[in-house]
């Protein structure tokens, strides 16, 4: 399989940096010019339509034209559903892997015809770890006005995984299935100061834009949440590393809609929700598993913390602010984010070391006639070598997995 990271590299902007930006940028725009003019369908028909025209208009070598006509492809693709005209805006500037070249720190950029445009990068102790290592492929390079981004790719074998486990991601904690538990709570925490911060602001200054644009969202609270969430996606993949495990998480589609007014959550709760980064933390720990071959996969949400985990049965009636709960039906005691976090595990289907399968080739005897026990027998994972988990619910899950086993 092959894993893609971007790496961002600060650079100084010179006079040649922005006439390559602006060129490009005019490029583009006169690229999607005539594909909307001549209503060309396909980005390798635009490219074969731009190649010379804009390779003589500008003076430029001749890959230039292939990344032009795959950019401005992009936006008129993008804007397709839009009123105005398409057209680049932003300084921009994009070449495949083929046509640059990377001489540890410096990069090297084919421009006009003989002449190269040399930039050197600034890097830290983390992008000199990609600039060094000689097994990674480079890919394509894309420059804005403040940064340069390579993107590095390799190719990732991914090992059939020992266990799954199952994480619930929540407004303050992260839970796993397995009992891990990493707390979030500081994230709130700078949400709450930097919103005070915020509304105290606007208090004295409600109607000055300009003013709103400088300290309206602010960079800073942004930088040390995203601290804190990297930490925890470090934390979570190198432990999957570590034990061999693979990560189950649930797919966040719409957590904003979900908690929109009307659905009896207060509007402090909402707020906080609103703010909360998921989807951010989500894609940390999704690159960081890819990257470093952590199997990840993504389960449907659907009551995840209303399933009770050992019988099965849905408790409709739990309030979002119920921690924990009694099974109406078997008298389990569930606390709420360990019970999600194992319904996730269980609803994961990536197959693990010596799992039995309910369906697989020669199990299918074994499995007949017994359909109501299905679900708790593929949730069989080796607990025993699991870390002691601080929380009492894998002791009332374990005689039935037993059971299960037996049966
Ligand atoms: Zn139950």
């Amino acid at each position: 399989m092959k894993v893609v990271k971007g790496v961002k590299f600060a650079y100084r902007q010179t006079p040649q940096t922005l006439g390559l930006l602006s060129t490009f940028r005019d490029m583009v725009n006169d690229a999607i010019r005539i594909c909307l003019a001549e209503k060309i369908k396909g980005r390798l028909k635009l490219r074969d339509r731009i190649y010379t025209e804009l390779q003589d208009r500008y003076d430029v070598v001749s890959c230039l034209p292939y990344s032009v006509a795959e950019v401005a492809w992009s936006i008129v693709k993008k804007h397709k559903r839009w009123q105005r005209r398409p057209y680049a805006k932003r300084l921009m500037f994009k070449m495949e892997a083929a046509s640059f070249s990377l001489n540890y720190s410096i990069l090297s950029l084919p421009f006009r015809k003989g002449k190269r445009v040399l930039i050197p990068m600034q890097y830290g102790d983390y992008q000199r770890f990609f600039l060094k290592d000689k097994t990674l492929k480079r890919g394509s390079v894309t420059m804005t006005e403040s940064s340069i981004v390579i993107a590095f790719s390799k190719e990732k074998s991914v090992a059939m995984p020992l266990r799954r486990v199952g994480y619930d991601l929540n407004e303050k904690s992260i839970v796993g299935s397995d009992g891990t538990h990493h707390d979030l709570s500081e994230v709130a925490r700078l949400h709450t100061l930097y919103g005070i911060r915020r509304s105290k602001f606007y208090e004295r200054h409600p109607h000055d834009r300009r003013l709103k644009k400088k300290f309206g969202g602010s960079r800073r609270e942004k930088d040390r949440v995203n601290q804190v969430l990297h930490r925890v996606a470090t934390l979570m993949v190198d432990k999957a590393r570590a034990n061999n495990e693979a990560i189950v998480l649930e797919r966040l589609k719409g957590i904003r809609y979900a908690h929109q007014r009307g659905n009896a959550e207060g509007k402090s709760r909402r707020r906080r929700i609103a703010q909360w980064p998921f989807r951010r933390l989500q894609s940390y720990i999704d690159y960081r598993a890819r990257w470093a071959g952590v199997p990840i996969e993504y389960v449907s949400p659907s009551y995840t913390s209303k399933t009770c985990n050992v019988c099965g049965h849905v408790n409709t009636k739990l309030k979002v602010t119920d921690r924990s709960w009694l099974c109406p039906s078997c008298g389990a005691k569930l606390e709420r984010d360990p019970n999600s976090a194992i319904n996730i595990e269980r609803r994961g289907k990536i197959r693990c070391l010596g799992e039995v399968r309910p369906g697989a080739r020669g199990t299918d005897e074994a499995v007949k006639g017994n359909e109501t026990t299905t679900p708790i027998l593929r949730a069989e994972a080796p607990k025993s070598s699991l870390p002691v988990s601080p929380v009492d619910w894998t002791d009332s899950a374990e005689p039935i997995l037993n059971q299960s086993k037996l049966a």
